[in-house]
Order: C-alpha cells, then sequence, then structure tokens
C-alpha cells in the first residue's frame, strides 16, 4: 500500500507541483491544505505517514500548526522553506520536525526526504512496539513471580512446582502465563477482604 501523504502549503501552483512529484514517486495524497488551521484539522482526520508543511501560511503557520499535530499524533513532517527563514528553521527544532526542504523544492531533493523521514518514522515505530512488549514482559514476570510465591505458601510447593502449576493451567485455558497469575492473584485478594 503507498504511503499517504499530506500535503500543506497556501500557494497553489507549489502545492500542485508537490503532489504531483509525489504522486510520479508511487505515494498517495491524503489531502491537500492552504493554511495551518487546515493541515490541524486534516492530520487529526486522515492520519496520513507523513506531513510536507509550508512555513508561512495564513491562519497559522506552519511551525505551530506542526506542534499542535505532534504533540498527539506521531506523524513526520517535513517543513518547507525559504532561504531567508534560518531563525525559524531554528524555531522548527523543539517542534519535533523530521526535516526541512528549501525552497524551490526539486524533485531530486524532495523524494529522498521523504523516503528519509517515512523510513526513520517506521523505526521509531517498531522500537516503540518492542519497547512496549519488554514493558508488558516485565510487567508479566512480575506478576507471576508473585502468584508463584502466593501458591509455594498456600500449598507448600517448590517453585518450580508453583511454576509448573501456571505454565500448565494458563495452557489449559489458553491464555498468557501473566494473565492467569493475574487471575491467581485477583482470587487470593478476594479471600483475604473476606475474612
Ligand atoms: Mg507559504
Amino acid at each position: 500500500m503507498p504511503e499517504r501523504i499530506l500535503v500543506a502549503e497556501d500557494e497553489s501552483i507549489m502545492r500542485m507541483d508537490l503532489k504531483e512529484m509525489l504522486m510520479e514517486a508511487g505515494y498517495e495524497i491524503a489531502g491537500e491544505a492552504g493554511d495551518g488551521e487546515r493541515a490541524v484539522e486534516l492530520s487529526y482526520r486522515f492520519r496520513p505517514d507523513l506531513i510536507i508543511m509550508d512555513i508561512k501560511m495564513p491562519k497559522m503557520n506552519g511551525i505551530k500548526a506542526s506542534r499542535i499535530i505532534t504533540r498527539s499524533l506521531q506523524i513526520p513532517i517535513l517543513l518547507l522553506t525559504a532561504y531567508s527563514q534560518r531563525e525559524l528553521i531554528e524555531q522548527a527544532k523543539d517542534a519535533l520536525v523530521t526535516g526541512y526542504l528549501v525552497k524551490p523544492v526539486r524533485e531530486s531533493d524532495l523524494i529522498p526526504a521523504v523516503e528519509v523521514a517515512l523510513a526513520q518514522a517506521g523505526r521509531i515505530a517498531s522500537m516503540q512496539q518492542k519497547m512496549d512488549t519488554v514493558e508488558q514482559k516485565l510487567k508479566d514476570r512480575k506478576v507471576v513471580e508473585r502468584a508463584k510465591g502466593l501458591l509455594m505458601k498456600q500449598y507448600d510447593w517448590s517453585e518450580e512446582q508453583a511454576y509448573q502449576y501456571l505454565r500448565k493451567s494458563s495452557m489449559d485455558r489458553q491464555i498468557p502465563i501473566g494473565e492467569r497469575a493475574g487471575e491467581i492473584l485477583k482470587k487470593q485478594e478476594g479471600k483475604v477482604y473476606q475474612k
């Protein structure tokens, strides 16, 4: 599936050029905006894979729009700027912008920048996923440890016996061992409170 790109640029000719270059390279246009407010609105509505955003736009400039977008969406943004706007690029650094392109934008600059931005975003997303998995595993391990301790005490089992019980009963129920351990702990907590 082609990656979807939102183009935010107030000059319609420039916007058309960008769209054409992107489509020729096989990308899909998720939407187009002529001002910053619309760029924010469409980013939340369409969740594009990448946003190409002009800095100088009516209603809201591209840097402010980028700040609002990156506050809650993880979408890479490529800013478009003119040579005279060096100070704006400085401001853009803390707006979590992936990169910028200097106008006039040529195809030989645009497409590699888009590819890099998308690849970078992909790496960040898969790293986040890995971190979430590791965090879940750590949580599971803690719960399993607690449930094991509880079973050992309750039935005078060895650690191995408690673990084997957890493993078997989670397999019987076809649920992850962490979930089974959580059930056991919950049940036990219920009993304690009932006393
Ligand atoms: Mg402009």
